[in-house]
Parts: C-alpha cells; structure tokens; sequence
C-alpha cells in the first residue's frame, strides 16, 4: 500500500499524527506539503505575516523531524487541488489522506480534490477538534447554540483518547519520478514570501508547543481558574496557535493537563471548559458556515453600522484614550497575541462604542493574530458584539474603565503595552484624563499629545448603541 500523507498546515507535527503513523503502518508513505499561492503567495502572505512566520517556522521543523524519521517531507509549490492529484497519479498512490477541515474554504478544496482524484480514495480525519464538529446535537436534534448545553452534551458523550506517539521511523520515500524532483523546493523562509521576521512572534514547531505547555501545566496551571483573567500576568497557556497549526494535538492539550492539574480541580475545570469553548467553536462553524460572513442572529443582519474612519483608526493605532483598549491594540500589532480578556474588551469597543462593523475588527484580528483562527476569532468577535451563539447580552456594554481596575488592577497590562502612562499612579491608569494636573504633570503624561484623551464618552456611547440596537431589533 502506498499512501499519499497531505499535511495541510493545520497539523504540524508527528506526534499523535494518526493520517501519518497508519500509512506507515500500512507500507510506504509519502509526505507532502503544498505551497498553495491562496496562503504563500507573496502578496498574500504579507497579509498575514505572524501566521506565516509561525507556520513556516514549524513546517521547517516539521520537514527536520521527518527526515529524522528517516524519509522526507516533499515540499512542492502549485494549486492543491491540481498538485495533489496530479501528484497521486505520478505517484501511483493507492490512496490519499489527510486530516479533515472544518472550515468552507478547506471543504471546497477538498471537493475539487476529490473529483479530480477520481477512483483514487481520499480519505479524512477526524482529529482537528475533539469532538467531531456537527457531531453532537440537541435532544430534538438540533445544533446547540448555548455553550452550556453543549458542554453537558460533550462531557456525557466524548471521550477524548490518549494521543499517540510520534513514530519510531518512517518507511524511506520510494524514488520518485525525475519530473517531480524538479518540482520539489524548500521550505521558505519568511523573508523569501516577503515577510520580515517578528522576534516577539512565539516559536514555532512542535519542540516549542510543547515546552510552553510544559511550563504553563509546571507554572500557572493550577491557578488558571483565577489567573486566566488578569491581564497584566502571564496566567494562562498560549498555546492558541499551536492547536490552530497543529503543532499540538488537540488532545495532547486536554490530556496533559487532566492529568497534570488533578491535584487542582478548580483549575482543571476551567481550562477544559476552555479547551471545550474551541470545540463548540468548530461545531457552530460545521453548522453554519455562514457566520463567517454573517451575524450568527439573523436580526442582526443590515444591522446599521456607522462608517467612521478616524474611530477604526484609533482603535488600530491604539490611540482611542481608554488605556486597556490601546494597550492591547498594540500588544496585537507588536507580538501577534492579545489577552482573553483584552480580545473582549477591544471588540466590544469597536462594535458597541464605535458601531464600527464587528467583521472588519475580525479581519483585522485574523490579518495579525499568530492564533487567528476562522472559527474561534468569529464566535469571539459574535459573542463580543452581542450577536452571535450564546453571545454577551447586546445590552450589557464593558466599560472599559471598570474592566481594567477589575483586570488590570496595578496597571501592569497597561504600563506594559502605553510607556507613555508608564509613570501614572494605580488610581488613574485607566482613566487618565480624570487625573488632576499635578498627577499628570508628576507621570509626564500632556493629553493630547503624550497619550490620547478618550475619542468618545463612554455613557454617551453606551446610549447610542442600546438606541441603535432597540431601533433596529425594534
Ligand atoms: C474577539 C475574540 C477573538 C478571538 N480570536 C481567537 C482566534 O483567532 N484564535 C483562537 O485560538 N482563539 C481566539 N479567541 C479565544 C481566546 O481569546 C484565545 O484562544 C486565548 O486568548 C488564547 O490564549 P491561551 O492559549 O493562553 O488561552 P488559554 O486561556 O490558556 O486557553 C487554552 C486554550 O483554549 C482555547 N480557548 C480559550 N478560550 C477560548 C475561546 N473563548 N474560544 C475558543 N477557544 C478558546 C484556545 O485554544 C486556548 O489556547 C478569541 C476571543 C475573542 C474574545
């Protein structure tokens, strides 16, 4: 049997690799990866530059610890949907196999695959998630959209098995034909796809994944229940972009740490629930890929949002005057990760103070997140705005102000992320156009030229968005 393995960059890694180790097991394997023009292209890849640092990092190591394996990851640029089949026939594969996408994008690609493979089988996996999205459904039958309800069905029904290990070795590649060496190339580098690399941007492969959760699980973990929210700590797993590539299992994650946060149950609830908030992710998008494009509520839709460029601008730049709002606008563009709760606040003050359109803070979140992540950004951002699955109460905007003394207490998040506020007291750090003058004069800080005063009054924003919303739900 030989067996055509198609990595597709959402699975970085030969541990728990289960496409991998059966085609292994069966007889030859080939493995494969496609430099689709859709990601790598220059001008597209400069679009998202800290995933394709990330990703391009651990495809690298990923192709190193194949060849240790003993065989080689066969790297070869094209459209994946006439590379791949082309290549099984060259190739004369008796099958080929991959792990499944949830996402329209990857299940239009792999339709296309499909019929041009013709009585070649493709076969998917399951593995992307713990549960298989669209799997588990209501006892009338029907998508869940209440987290709550859906988490009691997944804790009843799923249980998540012990991952594998990376294989011993891999069976040596067969020779390949001459015309498909020619094909072949090397893992690029950023800089070759026109990305400069970000030192700030997490390490990617499979080594580093898993020495981050090593440390969280030996570090933070089992005060994670508390820990989780405060901004200014480093409380939580940052693991986010490597159960997005790949380079972690979805189940190494849930089982190293049921096992290693036993002894701190309150914990190890919170950060499953966690792990089970990215399952219910990937069910929603199974169910209605359509939010990727739309309101989950379908009230929400012609929903009337208001065009304001110096608003969107701000909020980017960092510059709106609400210090946890700038802080983690900058934290996004400096080191391609926000904070949790930061995600929450930022989108909230997008859609409710600003009524700037939720689906453009999306894209801006995927364009720079090293974890963007079709499925989890949009429930976050639906969620945020009030609009989505389960989402935050529409009526119930964060202020800002309150979020930050409650999350940020000492300011640390905000000194981090604003110098310019570096030197301001506890009491004013999130509200710093209430200080009196001395205090600001003591911190260095001139409003309006050091650090912007807030573009928009938050009681004045909250009315205008609970009017806007009452006037168009009616
Ligand atoms: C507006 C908004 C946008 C977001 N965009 C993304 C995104 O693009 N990619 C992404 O992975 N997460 C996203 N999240 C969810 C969450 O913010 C990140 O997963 C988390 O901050 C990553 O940090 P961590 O790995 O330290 O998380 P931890 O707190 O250590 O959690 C462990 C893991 O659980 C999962 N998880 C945690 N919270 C959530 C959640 N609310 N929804 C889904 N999965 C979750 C993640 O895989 C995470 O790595 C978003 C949340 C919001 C509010």
């Amino acid at each position: 049997m030989r067996t055509l393995v198609w990595f597709r960059g959402k699975d970085l890694r030969v541990a728990d690799h289960a496409p991998l180790a059966e085609a292994a097991a069966a007889g030859e394997a080939i493995p494969l990866f496609v430099l689709d023009p859709y990601f790598f292209a220059p001008e597209r890849a400069r679009e998202i530059p800290h995933r394709i640092q990330y990703l391009l990092e651990s495809l690298a190591e990923l192709a190193r610890s194949i060849e240790k394996l003993g065989s080689r990851l066969v790297v070869v640029r094209g459209k994946s949907t006439e590379v791949v089949p082309e290549l099984a026939r060259e190739l004369e594969v008796d099958r080929v196999v991959g792990y499944r996408w949830t996402e329209p994008i990857g299940k239009e690609r792999d339709r296309r695959v499909t019929k041009a493979l013709a009585e070649i089988p493709f076969d998917l996996y399951d593995g992307e998630t713990l549960a298989t999205p669209g799997g588990l459904l209501t006892g009338s039958g029907a998508p869940f959209a209440v987290f709550t309800a859906y988490a009691r069905a997944f804790a009843r029904t799923v249980e998540v098995e012990a991952p594998r290990r990376a294989p011993r070795s891999l069976p040596p590649l067969p020779k390949l034909p001459r015309r498909l060496g020619a094909r072949e190339v090397a893992v690029p580098s950023p800089e070759d796809l026109g990305v400069t690399p970000n030192p700030r941007v997490v390490r990617g492969g499979e080594a580093a994944a898993r020495a981050r959760l090593r440390a969280f699980l030996r570090g933070p973990g089992p005060r994670y229940d508390v820990g989780r929210d405060l901004m200014g700590e480093a409380g939580t797993s940052r693991v986010s972009q490597d159960l997005k590539f790949g380079t972690l299992s979805a189940r190494t994650v849930w089982r190293h740490a049921e096992e290693a946060l036993a002894e701190h149950p309150k914990a190890r609830r919170a950060y499953l629930n966690e792990l089970v908030w990215r399952e219910f992710a990937y069910d929603v998008l199974e169910h209605r890929p359509e939010v990727l494009t739309e309101p989950f509520k379908r009230a929400w839709r012609r929903f009337p949002w208001r065009e304001d460029e110096a608003g969107w601008r701000a909020w980017v730049e960092g510059t709106t005057g609400y210090p946890v709002v700038d802080a983690s606008a900058r934290q996004l563009l400096t080191e391609g990760f926000v904070h949790n709760r930061a995600r929450m606040i930022s989108a909230s003050f997008l859609a409710k103070h600003l009524l700037v359109d939720f689906r453009r803070g999306e894209e801006h979140f995927m364009r720079f997140l090293t974890d963007g992540d079709w499925a989890s950004n949009d429930l976050g951002w639906q969620w945020s705005t009030g609009c989505g699955v389960d989402a935050q109460p529409w009526f119930r905007v964060f202020n800002p102000v309150l979020q930050g003394e409650k999350f940020d207490a000492r300011g640390d998040y905000v000194r981090r992320w604003l110098p310019e506020l570096a030197s301001l007291g506890d009491r004013w750090i999130h509200q710093p156009w209430e200080a009196p003058e001395a205090e600001l004069a003591r911190a260095g800080v001139a409003l309006g030229e050091t650090y912007a005063r807030p573009i928009v009054d938050h009681a004045f924003a909250r009315q205008r968005f609970l009017a806007a919303v009452k006037g168009h739900l009616g």
